[in-house]
């Protein structure tokens, strides 16, 4: 068993549905395939549930009409057959009715979940008619049915397990199952997603719940590159990354995977593999448990970093400072990404900012407390030799006119992370770029 999971780009046309047909049917073997929504859609679908939350009433009943002519068009140009065409339009304009009813009564979070989960409820059941007009035998199989949160939010991975084996082990007749990324339920019961690009976890999480062969994450990309290729010239695929360090990119803003995708594949030892739908044959990323020795893989950055230093003399020669200062942030359940300490301070970084002013004022009981907004992670992945490290003097170098505001370098082999305000990621990435991996 494979698990294939096809992002927005891949999906969002007739013809790139025809290459994704094309690559889920070339081999016989038994296939879960995990569809997003048609690209662009979860953008709009959010933009009309601003509106809605906003009670802004007939803007959002014309972005629900502009939305539904788009899938209308999208109909006519994937399918022919008059009795697919009609089932096509009945579950889109299911999908259209449910949306329009919003405009008439309360709406909230759990109806906006609803309203943005239409999208790869539409994509799926298209794509499905799409290969039924081509004589692909599949069945769909909805999320709904088995991806379920607890109460914390989190996947509950033992239920995927259980009803999604059952599931396609009691079907003898199909070895083609398409299903939804992205969306779930939660523990009330009600549809829920995984966040924004989630169908990649879905993917992750399917695959190690089947403990399938493989799971290929196809997308408009022959892979992970070096470093962000939308911001940066000359970058290139990397051939094989280590699940650490995959994680490390992913985490660290590497938009091609979900923070989260890593984990459930690296748990259930299932390799991933990064395809692109667009160029089938380039050879892609292979992530799996082996670790080259290769130094430096690539580089990866994520904004939205707030950083926080904590100064107080009384950490001199005291214990129990760190344990005071981690203790408030578990308190208000805000995760720390870096940490660098000196005698007299420590400095970390968080990125959920939802309870800062409750945090600052539990920290200011400490020392005295700096904060600055708008920062970004640059974080350097490989197998780090710290020894006559020719890639960490290279790293210095390329950085050395630009304002760092923290180092964090040995907190694992696979990382070596700067915090610089985000108005010089930029030039980081570029410097990084040329002095550290010579492009
Ligand atoms: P999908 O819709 O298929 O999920 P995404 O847009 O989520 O695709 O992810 C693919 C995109 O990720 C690429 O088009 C690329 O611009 C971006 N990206 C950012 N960083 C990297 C990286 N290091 N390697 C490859 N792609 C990256
Ligand atoms: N459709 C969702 C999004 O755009 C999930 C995904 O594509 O992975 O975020
Ligand atoms: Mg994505």
């Amino acid at each position: 068993m494979k698990v294939l999971k096809f992002g927005g780009t891949s999906v969002g046309s007739a013809q790139r549905m025809q290459l994704v047909l094309e690559i889920i049917t070339a081999s016989a073997e038994p296939k879960v395939i995990v569809l997003s929504a048609v690209s662009g859609t979860t953008n709009k679908l959010v933009a009309i549930g601003d509106l809605l939350l906003a009670k802004k009433i007939s803007k959002a009943n014309a972005s629900i009409k502009a939305l539904a002519e788009e899938y209308q068009l999208f109909i006519a140009s994937l399918l022919s057959q008059p009795s697919l065409v009609e089932k096509a339009k009945t579950i889109v304009e299911n999908s259209f009715s449910l949306m329009r009813n919003y405009l008439n009564y309360p709406f909230g979070r759990s109806k906006n979940n609803e309203l943005v989960a239409q999208g790869e409820l539409m994509s799926t059941n298209l794509f499905n008619l799409f290969l039924e007009e081509h004589g692909v035998k599949s069945k769909l199989v909805l999320a709904l049915d088995y991806v379920h949160l607890s109460g914390e939010g989190e996947p509950v991975v033992k239920d995927i397990s259980q009803k999604l084996n059952a599931i396609i082990q009691e079907d003898k007749e199909h070895n083609l199952f398409i299903t939804q990324g992205f969306i779930c339920l939660n523990h009330e019961g009600d549809i829920d997603n995984l966040k924004r690009g989630g169908s990649d976890y879905s993917a992750s999480l399917i695959g190690a719940a089947l403990k399938a062969d493989e799971i290929q994450i196809w997308t408009d990309i022959d892979g992970m590159h070096n470093n962000d290729p939308r911001v940066v010239n000359a970058t290139k695929a990397i051939k094989h990354l280590s699940f650490d360090e995959a994680a490390e990119l992913a985490y660290f803003g590497a938009k091609i995977l979900h923070p989260a995708t890593i984990l459930p594949a690296q748990e259930a030892a299932v390799p991933v593999r990064l395809k692109n739908t667009m160029q089938p044959q380039a050879e892609g990323t292979l992530i799996d448990k082996n670790a080259e020795n290769r130094e430096v893989k690539a580089v990866a950055a994520k904004d939205g970093i707030t950083a926080i230093k904590i100064k107080s003399s009384r950490m001199l020669l005291a214990h129990g400072f760190l344990l005071k200062i981690f203790q408030i942030f578990d308190a208000y359940k805000t995760p720390i990404d870096l940490v660098t300490t000196s005698e007299i301070a420590v400095s970390l970084t968080i990125d959920d900012t939802t309870h800062l002013p409750k945090i600052t004022k539990e920290l200011e009981q400490l020392g005295m407390v700096e904060i600055d907004g708008n920062q970004s992670i640059i974080c350097l992945v490989g197998n780090f030799i710290l020894k006559n490290s020719e890639v960490i003097k290279n790293l210095f170098h390329s950085i050395e006119e630009l304002p760092v505001r923290m180092i964090s370098l040995g907190g694992s082999k696979n990382n070596i992370s700067l915090l610089i305000p985000t108005k010089f990621k930029l030039q980081a990435l570029k410097n990084i770029n040329q002095g550290v991996f010579g492009m």
